[in-house]
């Protein structure tokens, strides 16, 4: 039968086939340097692994260290992470708030006293036409709605709460960077030096996931790649996706994350009109080449009462046309296995509608003769193959039966066969 109970663990993913979320992710910390165990005595900020900081870390974590912070990121997300945020958050906001929480709970449970959490209003445009990307309110509540989960003061614990809009250049967020300066006793001049660091810093990530798009685009262009579209703090964070990346990996597949696409390069943006939302901008950039491209494919990874989302899909939907994709909403109670099954499914169903060679080969019937010395490999699909063999021998054809079909077989079966097939002819390929 079908059932993935064993497959699922010995599957190997084939090692041509990088993890983009797993290099994302070493990308983004690799902005944060290495702090020593005991940094009591150092200058410390705290900076959950949230939100916007899924995006933002190379700017804040330089802009910190610049003035002579140590960055103490919270640890990865984990169950137990996503256990104590469920439990400490008062009402039922979406899957990322409660993981937000977790992630506070877990800097406090590490004693830092000093917690960086702005609210960052807007967020520069995904596309040179556009004004500006607005954020989630959500996203933006977490400074103010915190209290209500921790005592900080009680716990002295100091958080330090800016607004920012990052999407304004100029006059409103000079003023913002100048109040930052002051809430953390700084030098207005100092703290201007280490923001434009680390705004170079930002687009120094940003020019490296356009980059390796482009390197990705190039070298599978003549396969599916699967493109991730989600926040980066519930697509990309490998604690809170339910492993997509590496599931998608393990059917050999790309999975692409929707920021490493070429979306500044769309030439026609007027279907964005009235797209307020910056992520909202991102998606429908990416539905739109996506849409143009033969090889691409969406997985729309969201979480359960988004409420951007459930307004967003529809255009998202809209400008994809007939091409399909697969939409996976997640929260809390989510299991991997179903992710599983219905990914197998997905990208079953799209196999066969993508032209994968770009010149059809007709196979060559290849004989084999006593005379030419040749082997004759038969594939093992019961011990009838041995008596096959057998035959061949006594008749002069050197012959062997392949070793018993495994998860290797299994995963290049799947891919040289349009998912059509039954699955003893998928082992039988691989
Ligand atoms: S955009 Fe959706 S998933 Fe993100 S914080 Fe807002 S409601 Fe939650």
């Amino acid at each position: 039968g079908r059932c993935e109970k064993y497959e699922l663990d010995h599957r190997k993913a084939p090692s041509h086939i990088p993890n983009l979320t797993i290099e994302r992710e070493e990308k983004l910390l690799s902005y944060v340097k290495p702090v020593e165990e005991d940094f009591s005595k150092s200058k410390v900020i705290g900076i959950p692994r949230i939100l916007q900081f899924y995006e933002w870390l190379p700017l804040f974590a330089t802009f910190f260290q610049e003035l002579g912070y140590k960055v103490i990121l919270s640890p990865p997300t984990s169950k137990e992470i996503i256990k104590r945020g469920c439990e400490l958050t008062p009402a039922e906001p979406c899957f990322p708030i409660k993981i937000a929480i977790g992630h506070l709970n877990a800097l406090l449970d590490l004693g830092v006293k000093n917690i960086f959490l702005p609210q960052i209003t807007d967020l520069p445009p995904e596309h040179p036409k556009l004004e500006v990307g607005k954020v989630c309110p959500y996203v933006q509540s977490v400074p103010w709605i915190s209290p209500a989960s921790f005592k900080f003061s009680e716990l002295k614990v100091h958080l330090i709460t800016p607004v920012l809009h990052l999407g304004r250049k100029g006059v409103v967020l000079n003023e913002e960077i100048k109040n930052l300066a002051n809430l953390l006793g700084e030098s207005v001049e100092t703290a201007k030096k280490a923001w434009k660091l680390g705004e170079e810093a930002q687009r120094d990530f940003h020019n490296w996931l356009k980059q390796r798009g482009k390197e990705i685009l190039e070298n599978f262009k003549n396969q599916i790649i699967l493109v991730i579209i989600g926040r980066p703090y519930n697509a990309f964070d490998p604690g809170a996706n339910l492993g997509i990346h590496y599931k998608i990996r393990k059917l050999g597949l790309v999975g692409l994350p929707v920021d490493m696409l070429p979306l500044e390069e769309v030439k026609n943006v007027s279907f964005l009109e009235g797209m307020y939302w910056e992520y909202g901008q991102r998606f429908l950039l990416a539905a739109h080449i996506i849409k143009e491209t033969p090889n691409l494919f969406p997985i729309y990874f969201t979480n359960f009462s988004c409420g951007p989302d459930s307004f967003i899909e529809h255009f998202f939907e809209d400008l994809l046309g007939e091409k399909p994709f697969i939409e996976i909403e997640v929260d809390e109670h989510s299991a991997e296995a179903g992710v599983v099954t219905r990914l197998e499914a997905f990208v079953d169903s799209i196999k066969n509608k993508v032209k994968y060679f770009e010149i059809y080969k007709p196979f060559e019937i290849i004989r084999a003769h006593p005379s030419d010395h040749r082997t004759v490999y038969i594939p093992y699909m019961c011990d009838h193959a041995v008596a096959f063999a057998a035959a061949f021998r006594a008749c002069g054809v050197n012959a062997q039966v392949l070793p018993e079909p495994d998860e290797e077989s299994l995963e290049l079966g799947r891919k040289f066969t349009s998912g059509k097939e039954c699955y003893p002819t998928i082992l039988t390929t691989g």
